[in-house]
């Protein structure tokens, strides 16, 4: 249970009194109607003093007294014993000056005690006539004085809930949450003060369920409806990201819960939820823990019961809130065993933990608080924040027990705290929680100079669970999992909720660099892996799930939140590659590959708005050295990175629609190429190369034909070469686009031939005019063991002549590759050993170039 972080103390206890002045005047007097005391006042201690702060009677002469503790009764109840003297009390405490001067001769005194157990001060009364009966009044009076800490506390912790409630809003208004609620039986909906600054409409204004939907983008809004449908109709609970309008125009981010309460006859009572607005949170600093403790502070109702019980475990007194609390009368408490208050086992423990007290003076709760479930008379449960402090009366031990129900508070922190940062299906902690203590844990790391493991662990095939058996079998299959992973990780480690189906699993430990050389990654990557946790039975029927792992070592003092969390997703798709249960762990070196993939892909789409790209023409020749074509291949000069291979961001723009805008540059180049070719009466075509993406999307054969007729290119000039996979994406579609262009002569060309998946059977069906053999067999067909190649070459060469089509072979270096390949049928050919891709210019002013002729036609020619 959270504590508080400062308590009610001899400092803030003159403040208290004097805010609270006249009601506590009141209040002693009418607990001096009963003792008829000549002096009845509250003091607080101040170092080996007493202070008075307040007297029964307003004009006392004793308003604003200090005296001094030493060897007085009060010492005694300073520490810690209740006093009372019956008469001649000058006799016994001859040191004291105050009791002189005051002619007392009875007195009463009671310690006022603060949360902590600390004696802080004093409740005194005194007598200038003989007693005899004072002993009968004195547990009364220490209840008393209990009773005035208990509202001296209250008071203290109304007025800090009032510092805090500014500072709520405050934090509300830093963390941008609201918070709404809606009850189907009148159709009202209300919404907190954040929840309408979110939408930036006036506090008050009128909102309904619909007006509150009308606020959301276009896409999202049947989502969001579906939602409330569910939670309403279903009791299916929400927690989801979404874009919304406000009323100011403006597009914001919003988290959005929602979650059910029902009645007794399981209809909706209630739905309630929170609004959180993200459109800042990547940036904003996570909120933290002091945070949290705060908003409990302030969630805290102040609802106090006062109980005492003897040694026996009997109730001996009670206060009003404890009975509107437990819903006895008092009457009905008093003279019971207090263990009526409290369920099973509790009940039957509690007699055994009192004996064990007795005897040893051990207790885990005295002085402090701690949250436990109490019983009602109605037999409802519910949370108790009980602290317990021993008194005496009149010589016997009695236990007097402050109360306090804290199930709204309860409830009210799920609403809003567990539904911002919990995972509704796995009541894990969600992506936003580890984000908070990731950079928590990277800021300790780093000022330690120390390691951080984490791992990224992706489900590989949700998607199908979804599909073929339901939302909610995969939901239960999540949480079986998760369950499993969390037994798994032991105390080490910590388990996340990241994405829908992926967890992250974080070590709580961080490492020392030489301790790096002992720590074995591989103990944990294995156990998460284990293919026992993704066996799942759903309706009966055991379903193998796998999933992959990416798991890295972090040196924080050169990571932020978002670079380790795109290194955990690259190595989490390199590790799909070796599928099912794949790992893929980097460190050191990984993480700067892994930084230049980063700086590609950011780089890139500037890239082609900065014009960086460029096209290079690679010469296309046949067997007698002619010139046929040309091979336009990208190329990207970056300011900030120098040149990079297409073969270091070409697969990374195919990760994305970025390849789409690659290929533009390219078509638009080449076009543009060509028809400077046209008007010098250069007399040779283009290839280029199109990605899988890019033929599937819809638009493809109409912005392609739209391109030519407006450079006036003629279709049969333009090669498209794709790759055989990209072939077999979607056949259907590919055939279809690919039977369109070709009819207004466009020609295919099938690059990488023989690495991918072919079949005669597809490839007679689409109108391709020629195969291309891949650079890596034509590598190898001169080398002694060639036995694979060059069968593999033949093969391909036999093939194009079965599909009457023409056959190029690519990366050809040596005279004798050329002998090789001539001699099997193959007529054209495309390598540095005719030349480099070169820029168009170069082309240009080299109309005529010629290329070496193949040596056996050339000695056939002469
Ligand atoms: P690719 O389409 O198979 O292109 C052939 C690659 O082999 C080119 O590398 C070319 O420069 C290289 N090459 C040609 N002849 C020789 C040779 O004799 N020896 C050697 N060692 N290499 C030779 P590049 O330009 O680095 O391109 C690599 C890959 O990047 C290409 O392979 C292609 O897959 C992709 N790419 C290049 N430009 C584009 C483009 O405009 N669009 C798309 N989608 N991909 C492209
Ligand atoms: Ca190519
Ligand atoms: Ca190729």
């Amino acid at each position: 249970m959270h504590s508080f972080q400062s308590v009610f103390n001899e400092d803030a206890f003159p403040s208290i009194v004097k805010q609270h002045q006249t009601q506590i005047t009141q209040e002693l007097a009418a607990l001096n109607r009963e003792l008829r005391a000549d002096h009845l006042f509250l003091g607080v201690r101040s170092n080996k003093q007493i202070k008075v702060l307040v007297t029964a009677d307003s004009d006392s002469v004793l308003d604003g007294l200090s005296y001094s503790l030493a060897g007085s009764p009060c010492e005694q109840v300073m520490n810690g014993e209740a006093c009372c003297v019956d008469r001649d009390i000058q006799k016994k405490f001859p040191r004291d000056e105050a009791l002189k001067h005051f002619s007392t001769q009875a007195y009463l005194g009671a310690g006022i005690f603060n949360e902590n157990d600390e004696n802080i001060g004093i409740l005194v009364a005194l007598f200038t006539t003989p007693q005899p009966n004072v002993s009968e009044l004195l547990y009364a009076f220490t209840i008393q004085a209990k009773l005035f800490a208990a509202h001296f506390q209250k008071y203290y912790l109304a007025q800090r809930t009032h510092h805090q409630l500014a500072l709520l809003e405050a934090v509300s208004d830093i963390s941008n949450t609201g918070a709404s609620e809606y009850y189907p039986a009148t159709n009202q909906l209300y919404w907190s003060e954040q929840t309408y600054r979110i939408h930036r409409i006036t506090k008050g204004d009128p909102i309904t369920p619909e007006r509150a939907m009308s606020f959301y983008c276009e896409n999202s809004r049947k989502q969001i409806e579906r939602n409330f449908y569910l939670l309403l109709n279903e009791g299916q609970a929400y927690n989801e990201e979404f874009q919304i309008i406000d009323n100011d125009g403006q597009k914001k981010w919003v988290r959005t819960s929602g979650k059910v309460e029902l009645d007794i006859n399981r209809k909706p009572k209630r739905l309630y939820g929170a609004l959180e607005d993200i459109t800042e949170l990547k940036k904003t600093i996570a909120i933290s823990d002091e945070r949290a403790a705060r908003i409990q502070n302030i969630l805290n109702s102040i609802n106090d019961a006062v109980i005492s019980i003897d040694k026996d475990g009997i109730i001996r007194h009670c206060n009003a809130v404890a009975s509107r609390i437990f819903g006895f009368s008092q009457d009905e408490l008093v003279s019971q065993p207090v263990e009526i208050l409290m369920p099973e086992p509790y009940a039957t423990n509690h007699k055994k933990y009192m004996v064990h007290y007795e005897k040893t003076g051990n207790a885990k709760i005295m002085g402090v608080g701690r949250q436990l479930p109490a019983i009602r008379k109605d037999g409802s449960v519910f949370q108790m924040e009980l602290s317990l402090s021993e008194s005496f009366d009149m010589g016997e031990k009695r236990y007097v027990g402050v109360i306090r129900d804290i199930s709204e508070r309860l409830e009210a922190q799920d609403t809003i705290y567990n539904l911002a940062y919990t995972d509704s299906v796995t009541h894990l902690r969600n992506s936003q929680w580890f984000q908070k203590e990731f950079q928590d844990l990277l800021l300790r790391a780093a000022m330690r100079n120390e390691y951080v493991h984490a791992l990224l662990l992706d489900m590989d095939n949700m998607a199908q669970i979804n599909t073929r058996l339901g939302y909610s079998n995969g939901n239960k299959a999540l949480q079986v999992i998760a369950e499993k992973l969390l037994f798994t990780i032991g105390h080490d480690y910590e388990l996340y909720k990241f994405t829908s189906d992926s967890f992250i699993v974080l070590s709580k430990r961080t490492f020392k660099k030489q301790d790096l050389h002992y720590f074995e990654p591989a103990l944990i990557e294995n156990a998460l892996l284990n293919p026992r946790h993704f066996e799942i039975e759903l309706e009966g029927v055991r379903w193998p799930l796998s999933a992959s792992l990416g798991s890295a070592i972090f040196d924080p003092q050169s990571q932020n939140f978002e670079r380790v969390i795109s290194v955990l997703e690259l190595a989490v798709k390199r590790a799909k590659a070796s599928a099912p249960f794949g790992v893929c762990h980097v460190s050191g070196d990984g993480i700067e590959e892994f930084d230049r993939y980063v700086a590609i892909k950011d780089k890139l789409k500037p890239a082609i708005e900065n014009d960086e790209l460029s096209i290079v023409l690679q010469p296309q020749v046949n067997e007698f050295g002619t010139l046929t074509s040309f091979e336009a291949l990208v190329r990207w000069h970056s300011p900030e990175l120098g040149w990079v291979s297409p073969s270091d961001f070409i697969p990374i723009a195919e990760e994305s629609h970025a390849i789409c805008d690659v290929g533009n540059v390219v078509l638009e180049k080449s076009l543009r190429a060509l028809s400077m070719f046209i008007k010098k009466g250069i007399d040779a075509s283009i290839a280029i190369n199109i990605s899988a993406r890019q033929i599937i999307l819809p638009d493809f054969s109409t912005s392609l034909l739209a391109k030519v007729n407006q450079y006036a290119i003629p279709p049969q000039m333009l090669m498209l070469e794709l790759t055989e996979t990209a072939l077999v994406l979607d056949i259907a579609l590919v055939k279809q686009t690919m039977v369109k262009l070709a009819r207004f002569g466009f020609r295919f060309s099938v690059d990488d031939f023989g690495t991918g998946y072919s079949s005669l059977a597809y490839l007679k069906e689409l109108p391709i005019s020629e195969l291309k053999i891949d650079k890596y067999f034509v590598d190898d067909i001169c080398e002694a063991q060639s036995g694979k190649a060059s069968q593999i070459v033949d093969a391909i060469i036999e093939m194009s002549k079965a599909l009457n089509v023409t056959c190029i072979a690519e990366g050809v270096e040596t005279p004798a590759q050329v002998d090789y390949l001539v001699a099997k049928g193959c007529k054209r050919f495309q390598g540095y050993y005719y030349s480099k891709p070169l820029p168009v210019t170069h082309w240009l002013d080299h109309t005529f170039a010629t290329f070496p002729t193949c040596h056996k036609v050339a000695s056939k020619l002469l």
